[in-house]
């Protein structure tokens, strides 16, 4: 998520020309396989035909109506598609164009929902320490991560946070799954208290985190959980699935694993996959019917919301996956991929931990297993990997994220869902290489 301005200083990168399935092909046509999907986005590989079509008829008969002007067939069957497969209360979705517009999205909707319900004092956020929410000011003052907001903070929103739900480093020794979760839950309790439940607007959570920690799914019953304080209070829950949602972790929503609704679902990555940018904030008929019945209108707008081609290639998109029955790959090439991970790296000095759900698994990084000490971030050991491993012609995505305030490095791994056991040989293999290069 390096972000470049293009002409300047984009040359040190080479330059993508075409895709092949899994694969990207440079301008001197050597092959990269793409086991991170950019950034867990391009989840149908680069060359899915079905979608390619669907985007080039949409082009054809009407690329874009401005959504203050008119709907259109692609937003609806959209709708319709995501609504019929959402997990239990959501019945409506607002289209925009990626992550931080949907997470900025769901905030104005939380707050909207409780101006138009009579309870305007409702304004603070919890998030979590770990945590990633997206590039513009609202996410941004959301997310967790103390490097991406530093420079930005004076103009931040206060936001309070509490610890993620992250197992290999807070849960203690011989601390059983009931009883951290329990811990989460009294400090999230706790928190509120302070803040006065009646002030709390929203708490916000991605049900695996990815860019922070490197796929961190939380531990059996914490979602649950952290719904039921929510509702206890009054407070609605906005779940992340940015990164998540959309079949990367083996089922179409993330939560569902969890067998847990929320009130607002941010989407974005997996649902167009890259062919066009768009994303989503799946709402709750609570949330909706207050504001229809309320002031009829969700103050907000961005000129794309609900773009036709965006939305015909997100409805492509998610038709193919289910289809080709492309979930259940994800989860076979899913525990396959951990499993070879394991295999290359179970004795390995320097890996701490692998994890994850589905085709979304984490690799942490530590000086020393037994202490689980990070590496110095003066190594730059993410940047070195990342670079290693494209030598190699893999592409995969090391990030050098805070673990609670100290420096960790993780490799994320998000292959499309249209790998087959060969794919997974080459991702380990080339992995592995690169890692030990650079850990000689
Ligand atoms: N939320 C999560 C969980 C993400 O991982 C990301 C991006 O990585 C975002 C929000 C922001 O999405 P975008 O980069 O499309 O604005």
């Amino acid at each position: 998520m390096s972000h470049v301005f293009h002409r300047s200083l984009t040359a040190a990168y080479p330059v993508a020309v075409g895709g092949d399935g899994p694969y990207l092909i440079d301008a001197s046509g050597k092959r990269y396989l793409d086991a991170c999907g950019g950034a867990a986005v391009s989840c149908l590989g680069h060359s899915d035909a079905a979608v390619i079509a669907a985007v080039q008829q949409q082009v054809g008969q009407l690329a874009y109506a401005h959504s203050s002007f008119f709907t259109t067939e692609p937003m609806e069957a959209l709708a319709d598609f995501l609504v019929a497969r959402a997990p239990e209360g959501i019945d409506s979705v607002y289209f925009v164009s990626g992550g931080s517009e949907a997470v900025e999205s769901a905030l104005k909707l939380a707050r909207q929902y409780f101006v138009e319900r009579g309870q305007p004092q409702r304004r603070h956020i919890i998030a979590r320490r770990q945590s990633y929410h997206g590039n513009t000011l609202g996410a941004l003052a959301t997310g967790g991560n103390a490097w991406r907001r530093q420079q930005f903070a004076p103009l931040l929103i206060d936001v309070s946070r509490v610890s993620p739900c992250y197992a290999y480093r807070n849960q203690q020794p011989g601390e059983t799954d009931a009883h951290y979760v329990a811990r989460l839950g009294r400090e999230l309790e706790q928190q509120i208290n302070e803040l006065g439940a009646e002030n709390v607007m929203a708490f916000i959570a991605e049900p695996v985190v990815g860019a922070t920690s490197g796929a961190v799914p939380a531990v059996s019953g914490y979602l649950r959980q952290m719904r039921d304080i929510c509702q206890r209070h009054g407070i609605l829950l906005i779940l992340d699935e940015v990164m998540c949602g959309m079949g990367r972790t083996g089922t179409l929503f993330a939560c569902e694993h969890d067998g847990v609704t929320a009130d607002l679902i941010c989407i974005a990555k997996g649902l167009g996959a890259g062919y066009q940018a768009i994303g989503a904030v799946m709402v709750s008929a609570a949330i909706r019917d207050t504001i229809r019945d309320g002031s009829g209108f969700f103050q907000h707008g961005h000129t794309y919301i609900g773009h036709a081609t965006a939305c015909a290639a997100a409805l492509a998109v998610q038709q193919q996956i289910e289809q080709r029955d492309l979930l259940a790959n994800v989860r076979a090439m899913g525990d396959l991929l951990q499993q070879r991970l394991r295999q290359r790296f179970d004795t390995h000095a320097h890996v701490g931990d692998i994890r994850g759900r589905g085709l979304f698994v984490g690799i942490e990084l530590v000086q020393d297993r037994a202490s689980k000490q990070p590496f110095d971030p003066a190594l730059r050991l993410h940047a070195r990997i990342k670079s290693r491993a494209m030598q190699a012609g893999l592409m995969c995505y090391p990030m050098g994220g805070t673990i609670d305030g100290q420096h960790g490095d993780h490799v994320l791994l998000a292959p499309p869902y249209i790998i087959d056991s060969r794919h997974v040989d080459e991702i380990v293999d080339k992995l592995g290489m690169a890692i030990d290069a650079c850990l000689q």
